[in-house]
């Protein structure tokens, strides 16, 4: 035995309660439910446009997110949580976000020799920001990306996939705004023209602006400074700067969306917060979440397989941040209603439950969902005992449940069950042979809720 491990017979002082890191929520019943709603909505969705998924882990080289993301994006500047791993040194992040942990996995496996992936992922993601409404430190993702293929058809392919999306979820008030920004020499060009615009103006541009004008002055179009906006709105619009080819492929995504009713505006200063995007980017938006009103964005992303050390490969994705979309749905009063199991099981008396159990796995085996009542509190039911009718029935109406399927001794000594409603307002209720409880509970079921 270690010398940490030794028992102490001293009564420990009562310990301090820990609460979780700020920003990282737990994430609690009957919410949680909504969650999984949202993820079997999203399950189907993807299997149903042949997206596979694909799980990557939550930590990363930071060197991944240094190289993929680029050096001066808010991410990599001062929303990473990096550390050294203490045993070897090596420096890791916990991931912002998935796009380049996919392209690292879709590289490190050679995903792509035999064409083209469709892959999607869900899971958190960690950036240090302030924590408010629809932002946190530990957030959730879920995210689609189309690896290996170049064409505007799979750009299309991918918006009405988030818009269908949005549509089998019953959102609504969220609008779609698209932009191109085009490839790396038409941007190169824009940049120089900008630069020489914001130059006119340094008058004006505030410090993060003036900052940022040599290393990324596109972001500066990002700005919220009131003061800055006519500047911002005079300057060169990198749509002029796109050649013939990078034009085709935009108003080839426009064509699709267009033919498939899904409207969208062009919003020419949309430039997303990651350096590796090119051509078609786009964000869906709402109003209604404040500040924090961008609930999914994506884009192509054509470069970044290469800049992560893979063999050049076209991609494009997206990615929705789970809680602003949640938090949409609970706004317009559309999210799904906790249901509680079908069977409650009344317990009177312990000496029933080689019987309960009997039963309840047969239930359950057919798909009926069963909550046993059990002994509450601390003792064991050896000691505190079951509890009383009222007190269990108390618990199934609480449960949410169907029907109470009570176990009582005079019933059992008579090879019988009672099956109530606790729905229908009258309480009906019958006697049911032990042997008929799973064709019954099931035509009950079928049938709502009364037994009457
Ligand atoms: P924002 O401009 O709101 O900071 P972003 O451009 O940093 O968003 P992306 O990196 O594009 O966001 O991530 C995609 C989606 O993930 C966002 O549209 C948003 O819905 C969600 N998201 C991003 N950061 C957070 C966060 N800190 N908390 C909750 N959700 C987030
Ligand atoms: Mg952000």
């Amino acid at each position: 035995m270690t010398t940490e491990n030794k028992t102490t017979t001293a009564k420990p002082s009562k310990a301090q309660a820990l609460v979780a890191v700020k920003g990282m929520n737990d994430l609690l019943p009957p919410t949680s439910a909504q969650w999984e709603w949202l993820e079997e909505k999203v399950r189907g969705l993807m299997a149903r446009h042949a997206y596979r998924n694909l799980r990557t882990p939550i930590v990363e080289p930071t060197a991944l997110f240094v190289r993929g993301l680029g050096e001066v994006t808010d991410i990599v500047e001062k929303e990473m949580y990096s550390f050294e791993d203490r045993l070897n040194g090596e420096q890791l992040t916990l991931r912002p976000e998935a796009t380049a942990g996919v392209v690292r996995a879709v590289v490190e496996h050679n995903m792509l020799y035999d064409g083209g992936k469709r892959l999607y992922y869900m899971g958190p993601m960690f950036r240090h920001e302030r924590p408010q409404r629809g932002r946190y430190r530990q957030f959730h993702q879920i995210g689609a990306e189309a690896l290996g293929f170049p064409g505007a058809e799979v750009d299309a392919e991918l918006i009405l996939l988030a818009a269908t999306l949005w549509q089998e979820l019953g959102l609504q008030d969220v609008r779609l705004e698209l932009n191109s920004l085009g490839q790396p020499h038409e941007r190169a060009a824009h940049r120089a023209a900008l630069i020489t615009h914001l130059e006119q103006h340094l008058d004006v541009l505030d410090e993060e602006a003036k900052r940022r004008l040599h290393s990324n002055p596109l972001r500066i179009l990002d700005t919220k400074n009131p003061a800055m906006q006519a500047v911002v709105e005079a300057a060169p619009k990198l749509m002029d700067f796109l050649g013939e080819a990078s034009l085709a492929h935009f108003n080839a995504v426009r064509a699709i969306l267009d033919a498939s009713g899904v409207t969208y505006r062009i919003n020419p200063r949309l430039v997303r917060g990651m350096d590796y995007y090119n051509l078609t980017v786009f964000e869906f938006v709402t109003d209604r979440l404040g500040s924090q009103g961008t609930i999914c964005g994506g884009g192509r992303y054509d470069y970044l397989i290469e800049q992560v050390g893979g063999k050049a490969a076209p991609a494009v994705g997206w990615a929705l941040g789970v809680e602003r979309v949640l938090e949409l749905l609970k706004e317009q009063g559309s999210l799904p209603e906790a249901v509680g199991p079908d069977v409650y099981a009344i317990v009177p008396d312990a000496a029933a439950l080689p019987v309960v159990f009997q039963t309840i796995q047969a239930l359950r085996a057919q798909g009926v969902s069963v909550q046993m009542h059990a002994a509450q509190g601390a003792g064991g039911s050896e000691n505190v005992g079951m509890g009383s009718m009222k007190s269990q029935f108390k618990k199934a109406d609480h449960s949410g449940a169907e029907f109470a399927l009570i176990f009582g001794e005079d019933e059992l000594a008579r090879g019988e069950v009672t099956l109530k409603s606790l729905r229908d307002g009258a309480g009906s209720q019958a006697a049911v042979p032990l042997i008929d409880v799973c064709a019954c509970v099931a035509a009950k079921l079928a049938q709502g809720a009364s037994l009457a």
